[in-house]
């Protein structure tokens, strides 16, 4: 049977918008001391928009957004939405691209009249060795550090454009971190973005410790790293991407809104999408286990 503490723990928990998958992942919340938060759709809304765009060789603000639009083609990647939804909003005419790729963590590829066309972040250009020209990096660089995130259009190995997109951190977002460092839990951002806009973000919440640039499938790598220093980890997050983090986690929190991989794989859901819901999961599983012992 269920001890009664635990369905009076879960019932409570429900009315408060915190789904608990696994009980044992509410009993082992009390023990947390590490919390990390994935950056895009957690921390963030991971709604975004075009905000800038910096064009080489006379090439066309417009022009460049329609081919990036394009070439996002029907990526269900946050970025690709909000590059889909800008060049929507200005009614651009599409180019029309073929063989859509997803790249895992760096970005996606297309044809277009047999050229190789990419979108992605600073992982795709490493992984294409590409080195910005000097006016599209300015640009990365001036973005980047207000927390930005920004993604290059590259046609046959040269780059054509960089568009900056800006997110929204979550107004709940600022509480969530001050009240975990209150309880003494430490907290830091694991993103697949690049190492300026983890800065930025980090900075804006006052998180001491960022990860960046980590591929999807080194996410879970960072759990087991603080978990072998002794941490007891809670990982939240919305992403395909978080998954592996979310199982290999002491505790994997999903947010609600987020992929059905990511809710899946996690023993606990918060319904409202909340991050200041990751402090009543601790507050309620701290105040509910010490009573049953
Ligand atoms: P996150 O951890 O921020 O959710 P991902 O691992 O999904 O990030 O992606 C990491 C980075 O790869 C993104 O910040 C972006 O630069 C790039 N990227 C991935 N998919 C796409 C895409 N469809 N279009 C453009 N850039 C992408
Ligand atoms: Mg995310």
């Amino acid at each position: 049977a269920i001890p009664l503490v635990v369905a009076i723990t879960t019932a409570m928990g429900a009315n408060n918008g915190i789904l608990v998958r696994n009980r044992l992942a509410l009993e082992a919340a009390r023990e947390i001391n590490t919390v990390i938060f994935d950056k895009t759709g957690t921390l963030t809304e991971g709604r975004f928009g075009v905000v800038g765009i910096e064009t080489l060789d006379g090439i066309k603000p417009e022009d460049a957004l329609a081919l990036t639009a394009a070439v996002e083609g029907d990526s269900e990647h946050t970025i690709a939405q909000g590059i889909r939804r800008s060049a929507q909003q200005k009614g651009l005419q599409l180019p029309v691209v073929q063989d859509f790729e997803a790249i895992k963590g760096r970005g996606i590829h297309a044809k277009m009249s047999g050229h190789d066309v990419y979108v992605g972040g600073p992982r795709l250009l490493e992984m294409l060795t590409i080195t910005l020209p000097e006016s599209l990096s300015i640009f990365d660089q001036a973005a980047s550090a207000k927390g930005q995130s920004v993604v290059h259009l590259v046609q046959d190995g040269k780059p054509l454009a960089s568009l900056a997109l800006a997110d929204v951190v979550r107004p709940e977002s600022h509480e969530a971190i001050r009240r975990l460092h209150e309880m003494g839990v430490q907290v830091a951002i694991l993103t697949g973005d690049s190492q300026a806009v983890a800065k930025a973000v980090a900075g804006e919440l006052g998180i001491d410790t960022y990860f960046a640039e980590v591929l999807p499938e080194n996410k879970d790598q960072k759990v087991i790293e603080l978990q072998k220093q002794g941490r007891r980890v809670a990982m939240v997050g919305d992403g395909v991407n978080d998954a592996p983090a979310l199982t290999r986690a002491d505790v994997g929190i999903a947010i609600g809104s987020g992929t059905d991989v990511a809710v899946e794989s996690a023993g606990i859901i918060l319904v409202k999408s909340n991050p200041l819901d990751v402090v009543k999961v601790i507050e309620l599983s701290r105040a509910s286990y010490r009573k049953m012992r």
